[in-house]
């Protein structure tokens, strides 16, 4: 059984093990970085990622008028998190982080080469639960795909490289131990199954969260979601499958908050699946009617993404059948409809201002054809009737009455043509709110009716409920380590990233205020590292 001796080996190369490895390599560390997964997936999902940041203060937000400090956003954390009291590691991590992440985080990549879209979006701004009360999302130009380049870059390109090794094709099943401390780990390779042994004076855990594995996800399903949903599909990481955790439960680490985790309410069967249930994740539009099986609308209150992503899981959940449908038009769609990630957003992904500008003005057809061409959740036809017989036919059955349906769109659309103060619809007062801030002006139609001639075909897209991110996971204390049953750090053992709920075994608290997650991966390698050598980078 081959064996080595490294300083640190680093379990995964997510964006969190990749900026361990970086800040290792600044100490002149020698590192082990093993991945499951092949070297052209290196960087895990953050390589896919849209590549949104929450930062706090910065130049783009002061130079939009957004007046920002860490004392709103610290409270508007709380508020969103509705922490419980089981462990105080949650609490202390939101701190840090709201406190730190745009010097730790922000600055970090920027001084790295990343540059941001001059706007921050405005996410989460909270429903019946205050959010963010600015906008914090500053997209990074060229999405995580260039977030991740530019990282692995930095490592290949680093004074030290020769310190690192990358073993890819590493399946880690298990960590050693010797008296109390974690001396290293051991797996089998993915090809032929050939057993490894490694030991080194550090294991950081950097192994991604448990939502790739959709029979743990059911099982830690939130009671506020009753029973999980029959078709729950999948866009979190294939190997994100909680293997780790149940290795770092194995020496004595805590592992907690396993039922909080963010996922969306729009999801839908990737067209070209890379794992069993694959999903992409909709950025829904606004202006769309968003509908049950039944073609009524959800209500009373109108769901309309940008508020609180964890209420629109939580509404949909509530349905009978818990899936939902999107009713819009083609305008509609060029307009609103989106998907996050970096797979799907070209223009932003290549840095192209020219095509970003274009998708703006004309909207992106790319992504509409693509999706009414291959995504089987996607409907299209010229009328209402024909578009609830297509409807049904996805179903499998009559559940869509075309009266209710034209009873919904017409009423909406009635409202839509009213004089603006004639308006009393709560989905066209949240349209009018959201179009008072540019970022959002530029992506959300100017109260447009469904059934409008000039605006054709009609779209319908069936959604389902996907599977994203743990906010639960290893409970580490401020300089990532993990701690056991008694709160005590385990020598030896560091976690990072969604592994360890990004940061605390739970930072996020209930709800996330998004961009949270690369920035909170890249905060918690950072602090790890800064531990392993001797020093604390975040303040108690
Ligand atoms: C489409 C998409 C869009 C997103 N957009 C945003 C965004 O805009 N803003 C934001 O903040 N977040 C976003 N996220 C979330 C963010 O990308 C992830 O939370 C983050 O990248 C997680 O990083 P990680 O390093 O902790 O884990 P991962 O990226 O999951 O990496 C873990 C690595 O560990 C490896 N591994 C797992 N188990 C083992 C094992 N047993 N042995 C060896 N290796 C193992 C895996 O192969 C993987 O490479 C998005 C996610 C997706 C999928």
């Amino acid at each position: 059984m081959p064996s080595a001796t490294h300083d640190v080996v680093i379990v995964g190369a997510g964006i969190a093990g990749i900026a361990c490895a970086l800040e290792l390599l600044e100490q002149g560390r020698r590192v082990l970085l093993l991945d499951r997964d092949t070297p052209e997936r290196l960087g895990g999902l953050a390589r896919l990622s849209f590549g949104g940041m929450f930062a706090v203060d910065t130049p783009e937000q002061r130079r939009a008028g957004i007046h920002d400090s860490v004392p709103l956003a610290l409270a508007d954390w709380h508020a969103f998190a509705e922490f419980d009291a089981r462990s105080p590691w949650p609490r202390r991590w939101a701190r840090a982080y709201v406190s730190h992440c745009t010097q730790h985080t922000y600055w970090w990549l920027r001084h790295k080469g990343i540059r941001y879209l001059p706007l921050p979006n405005w996410v989460e701004r909270g429903q019946f639960t205050p959010g963010n009360s600015l906008p914090r999302f500053h997209m990074v130009w060229g999405t995580g795909q260039k977030l991740t380049t530019t990282l692995i870059g930095h490592l290949q390109q680093h004074r030290h490289a020769d310190k690192l090794e990358l073993r890819f094709g590493q399946h880690v099943q298990g960590l050693l131990r010797e008296g109390a401390a974690v001396v290293g780990c051991h797996g089998v390779g993915e090809d032929g199954g050939r057993p490894f042994e490694v030991r080194a004076g550090g294991v950081v855990v950097a192994a991604g969260g448990i939502n790739g594995n959709l029979e743990r996800v059911r099982a830690n399903w939130h009671a506020d979601w009753g029973t999980p949903p029959q078709t729950l599909l999948n866009g979190s990481h294939r190997f994100a499958d909680g293997t780790m955790h149940d290795a770092a439960a194995g020496v004595g680490a805590q592992i907690t908050h396993l039922d909080k985790m963010w996922n969306y309410a729009a999801g839908v069967h990737h067209y070209a699946p890379t794992q069993p249930w694959a999903g992409l994740s909709l950025v829904p539009p606004r202006s769309a009617l968003w509908l049950n099986w039944r073609g009524e609308r959800i209500g009373p209150q109108p769901l309309v993404s940008g508020f609180d992503t964890r209420d629109l899981v939580t509404q949909v959940c509530r349905q009978p059948r818990q899936y939902s449908w999107q009713v819009m038009n083609r305008k509609i769609a060029l307009k609103e409809l989106a998907v996050s990630g970096a797979e799907h957003n070209p223009s932003i992904r290549e840095q192209s201002k020219l095509g970003l500008l274009r998708d703006l003005l004309l909207g992106n057809r790319w992504l509409v054809d693509t999706l009414i061409e291959k995504c089987v959740d996607v409907v299209v036809a010229p009328s209402l009737p024909e578009l609830v017989a297509k409807m049904n036919a996805l179903q499998g059955d009559t559940a869509v009455e075309l009266a209710t349906l034209q009873d919904t769109v017409q009423r909406y659309d009635a409202c839509v043509r009213q004089p603006s103060k004639f308006r009393n619809d709560e989905q066209l007062r949240r349209i009018a709110f959201l179009r008072q801030y540019r970022a959002d002006r530029l992506r959300t139609c100017k109260q447009q009716p469904i059934l409008d001639d000039k605006a054709l075909p009609l779209i319908a897209i069936r959604e389902f409920i996907i599977s994203r991110k743990s906010l639960g996971g290893i409970q580490t204390d401020l300089c990532s380590r993990a701690l056991d049953a008694a709160g005590e750090p385990i020598a030896g053992l560091y976690a990072i990233g969604e592994a360890a709920g990004f940061g605390g075994g739970g930072v996020h608290g209930l709800r996330a205020l998004e961009g949270t997650f690369l920035g909170s991966c890249i905060l918690t390698a950072r602090a790890a590292a800064a531990a392993l050598d001797g020093r604390m980078l975040l303040e108690p």
